[in-house]
């Protein structure tokens, strides 16, 4: 009995973080799809920012070029 209350907690606190069956890194790769961010601020855009507003972001509030705020960007 005491063994399953416990399993039964772990799942609940697993679940609390989101990540219901899959890995670590899973998880890791779903957050990366989600958004891009900013290498001098921080701020996050959806991964469907078009590249000109990140351009635009990138030169209002930084002075500099696309490439250098999101590297990762396509
Ligand atoms: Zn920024």
């Amino acid at each position: 009995m005491g063994n399953g209350a416990k399993a039964a907690q772990k799942r609940e606190r697993n679940a609390d973080k989101n990540a219901p069956k899959g890995s670590k890194s899973q998880a890791k790769v779903n957050e990366a799809a989600k958004s891009i961010i900013c290498a001098t601020c921080k701020q996050t855009f959806l991964v469907t920012t078009r590249a000109p507003a990140l351009e635009e972001h990138a030169q209002n509030k930084h002075s500099k070029t696309m490439a250098e705020c999101f590297p990762g960007a396509k």
